[in-house]
């Protein structure tokens, strides 16, 4: 083993203390792996029911009339989130796809939009129009209101309670930390955010991004009041093999509303061929709960690896997990650029290519990504990404095997040690740091 660590370019000294902060978390891998037990159940009891077979595979072409093989997946996924219905289609290009498509087809001009926890995420900056975009919900006379989370990370209650208005018709509510430096949302402060929402004013739309958050817990948001949850299939209900696509689970009115909008009025769930993506779509969202449990031993590795050598990481090495995005604050853009570098060096697509920071269409600064992945952008798949500007944090994500993900993290930290941010003699203090606690 050992000398394939040192083959593939990992150090002597950067293979021993993965061993070393590997053996402290033997407890917490055990009860990942019952997660994905649970989940994986809970994802084959809707095949089961919903009588998956293999005409389902099949697919169309051309209008997608009466496409059995879609159909049935929107069911499978409708039962999995327990909502009434489920639209989730390869046409739908990405997760912010996903999201622009319910936002625009659940407002109306005069609406307004609600996000009680912050800055939404970067791509829907210019979905809303708070940076000016075509096309924006701005564009539309659909204004929007923010409402920030306090200093430690809790709901502002009483300024959220003062936000909403009668024009108040949807409220966003982003799971994942996405590029910040918050916590991430647990399942129940979301139900508790819902409730206290519907509270204040029974008829809001409450949405929740649930990019990075699925089967990183027994229950979704929709379990706990969410009227629509929305993600990525380049993410983790892809489970690593769905090529492209995005869902939108929730009431059987919302997901009209955004059948209407993505195909047209009148046509709505009806047309959209599946084309050749239904094998993937299936079999990804089958493998998703033990793709996901990959992902986020990786993230508490890593979380455990940076922070016995000193930096800042969110969650923190103890903390439970509700997604699978470890940010970890290296504080230079050099030390985010190697950290990066080294990610994509571990890949097994482009290992060659060398990353490098660059203007990406929807974000703000520039951003670094490094992705060697089967499906291009995938991010369940290893990957990392930083935008280059304080505090310098990386958000590192993904492993569709828990030995890949192992062997990134570690690849990555000897970038950082070849680019002369982590010495040696650091790694040798941290492992004893760590002998001096129990296993
Ligand atoms: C990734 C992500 C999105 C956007 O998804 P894309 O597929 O990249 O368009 C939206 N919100 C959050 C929190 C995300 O992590």
């Amino acid at each position: 083993m050992r000398d394939l660590y040192a083959r593939l370019g990992v150090g002597e000294e950067v293979y021993e203390y993965g061993e070393e902060v590997e053996e402290r978390l033997v407890q917490r891998f055990a009860a990942i792996d019952r997660l994905a037990e649970y989940n994986q159940l809970k994802v084959l009891a809707a095949f089961q029911k919903n009588k998956v077979s293999e005409a389902c595979l099949l697919g169309t072409t051309g209008y997608g009339y009466n496409d059995l093989g879609r159909d049935t997946l929107e069911k499978v996924y409708a039962d999995v989130f327990h909502t009434q219905d489920c639209l989730i289609r390869p046409q739908i290009t990405c997760g912010t796809h996903a999201l622009a498509l319910a936002l625009m087809s659940n407002l109306r001009p005069g609406d307004e939009l609600l996000s009680p926890v912050g800055k939404p995420y970067d791509t829907l900056e210019e979905v809303i129009g708070i940076r000016p975009s075509k096309g924006s919900l701005a564009e539309y006379g659909i204004t929007y209101r923010q409402v920030d989370l306090t200093a430690d990370g809790g709901f502002d209650y009483g300024k959220i309670k003062e936000a909403i208005g009668p024009k108040t018709r949807l409220v966003t509510i982003q799971r994942s930390k996405g590029y910040q430096t918050r916590p991430t949302l647990s399942i129940d402060q979301i139900g508790e955010l819902i409730a206290f929402l519907k509270g204040c004013k029974p008829d809001l739309i409450c949405m929740v991004d649930n990019s990075y958050g699925e089967f990183t817990e027994e229950r979704e948001p929709s379990d706990v009041g969410a009227d629509m949850v929305v993600g990525s299939l380049i993410k983790n209900p892809g489970g690593g093999i769905a090529p492209i696509g995005g869902y939108i689970a929730g009431t059987r009115e919302c997901v009209e509303n955004a059948s209407y909008r993505l195909t047209a009025p009148g046509l709505g769930k009806e047309v959209g061929a599946s084309l050749h993506a239904l094998p993937q779509l299936y079999q990804g969202f089958f493998l998703a709960p033990t793709v996901t449990a990959s992902a986020l031993k990786g993230a508490i590795f890593a979380a455990n690896l940076y922070e016995n050598l000193g930096f800042p990481v969110i969650p923190d090495a103890g903390q439970e997990r509700h997604d699978i995005i470890q940010a970890v604050t290296l504080g230079t853009p050099e030390a985010v650029i190697a950290f990066c570098q080294g990610i994509q060096a571990a890949s097994p697509v482009d290992s060659h290519v060398v990353p490098q920071p660059w203007d990406m269409p929807g974000y703000e600064s520039e951003v670094i990504m490094a992705a060697g992945a089967f499906v291009s952008g995938s991010s369940i798949e290893l990957s990392a990404d930083a935008p280059i500007r304080p505090p310098y944090a990386v958000f590192f994500q993904g492993g569709i095997t828990w030995p890949h993900a192992r062997f990134g993290n570690l690849k990555a930290l000897q970038a950082l040690v070849d680019a002369g941010v982590v010495s040696a003699r650091e790694i040798e203090k941290a492992k004893e740091k760590l002998r001096k606690t129990s296993k």
